[in-house]
């Protein structure tokens, strides 16, 4: 990265013994001649040379100065620079979404012939991706219980390059052992790939157990008011030399505008996980107490079959929490839609509460049986808690949750 003017700014060396809510401020800044405090926005698709030469040195690539958007632009590196250093990861390539982020991955990493072991809990999209078209192109795919080391072992072959995952898994907060999982990866030569777009490097970094690259949707927890799509690969640089060649030559890399909101994101995103934690803790707490439901699953509640392997893995619980109502569709539908203030929508990662039915929405596509097997039931409601206050996230619940208990 050609540095614009580095006399005020600390170098990446000085950044070495950096705490992350340092790095979440300051890594990855360059000024321009302007001097500006803040990160600057570059909407430009092209960048001007000096003379011919330059020219022809900037594509032979013996001189590493911006040629095009499609390939580098200042303000996306400045993000870039900011996200590795967070996840401790050498280089990390921005993208156009959380889903560009995992299609270059496997575009990137596999070719025909090859195995990919994948959480049977991940992203709808993550599952489509590789059931219509990676099989497409002779690319085959294993599901997995996340949480079951001894069957990721198992289902290794001398073909499976990559192991893909996340933890915590949506809805139903099950936490994988990332570092029992990369020494299988590793044993089997294959590549951890987790996607981090739960706990984001505030809670969780992979890389520090061993995972080969993290993936993020940006959309979520990085923006945190749900405003830009985008996403991110981190990784080394070899692991990522090869991602950012998919995206230069199919072409979903990030624009400039989105990696001045993830960037501002990435300022305050350790303030805003420990709120989403500490409402979704004490909400967790709440529902446990109330007659109406079930079960709360929630990494921060002592009943987490995992609670030991959270503490080891996540400095926090995280935002997002599922519950089970008693009284099966009828009765979560019924508490859904008895909210006012909370947005009914499938998207997590907010300032706002969300709140969705996943049986119905994210996992309708799935057969009754794969449903049962993850332990999504009908019953089943997920919140990705936000930062209004506590008691009036509470108490928009509490409407639906009271009318089942005096129905
Ligand atoms: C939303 C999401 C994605 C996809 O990200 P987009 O930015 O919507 O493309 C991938 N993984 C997880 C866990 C997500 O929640």
């Amino acid at each position: 990265m050609k540095k614009l003017s580095s006399s005020s700014l600390p170098l990446e060396s000085d950044f070495e013994d950096a705490g992350l809510q340092t790095l979440a401020v300051r890594a990855g800044q360059h000024r321009s001649q302007f001097n500006e405090h803040a990160e600057a926005i570059y909407p430009t698709s092209s960048f001007v040379f000096a003379s011919a030469a330059e020219a022809a040195a900037r594509f032979s690539g013996d001189d590493d100065g911006n040629v095009y958007s499609r390939y580098t632009n200042p303000t996306v590196q400045m993000f870039e620079e900011r996200l590795a250093a967070m996840e401790g990861g050498e280089e990390c390539a921005a993208t156009s979404s959380g889903m560009a982020a995992i299609y270059a991955v496997c575009i990137a990493h596999l070719k025909s012939g090859d195995h990919v072991l994948c959480s049977r809990s991940v992203f709808g999209s993550s599952i489509v991706l590789m059931e219509k078209f990676l099989r497409k192109f002779g690319i085959d795919i294993d599901y997995v219980d996340p949480v079951d080391s001894s069957a990721w072992k198992a289902q290794c072959r001398a073909e499976t390059r990559i192991l893909f995952l996340e933890s915590p898994s949506n809805p139903m907060l099950e936490v994988a052992d990332l570092e029992a999982l990369a020494q299988i990866a590793k044993e089997a030569g294959a590549l951890l790939v987790v996607d981090n777009c739960f706990c984001t490097p505030a809670i969780q970094r992979p890389l520090s157990f061993g995972a080969d690259l993290v993936v993020h949707s940006a959309t979520k927890y990085i923006d945190g008011q749900g405003r830009c799509l985008g996403g991110a690969v981190v990784g080394s640089s070899e692991l990522i030399e090869p991602v950012i060649g998919v995206l230069r030559s199919a072409g979903p890399t990030m624009s400039p505008f989105n990696a001045w909101v993830f960037t501002k994101g990435l300022e305050t995103l350790m303030l805003r996980m420990k709120a989403h934690s500490e409402n979704a803790a004490l909400l967790a707490d709440w529902l446990e107490q109330h007659p109406a439901v079930d079960r709360v699953n929630f990494c921060g509640l002592e009943s987490h079959p995992q609670y030991e392997l959270i503490q080891k893995q996540q400095s926090l619980p995280g935002g997002v929490l599922s519950f089970e109502t008693k009284g099966g569709k009828e009765a979560a539908w019924q508490v859904v839609d008895a909210t006012q203030m909370i947005s009914i929508t499938a998207n997590l990662g907010d300032t706002k509460t969300t709140i969705t039915h996943p049986a119905s929405t994210t996992h309708g596509r799935l057969s009754d049986e794969e449903r049962q097997s993850a332990g999504i039931t009908d019953g089943l409601i997920r919140v990705a808690v936000g930062i209004e206050d506590i008691e009036d996230i509470k108490r928009d619940l509490a409407r639906g949750l009271d009318a089942l208990i005096t129905d």
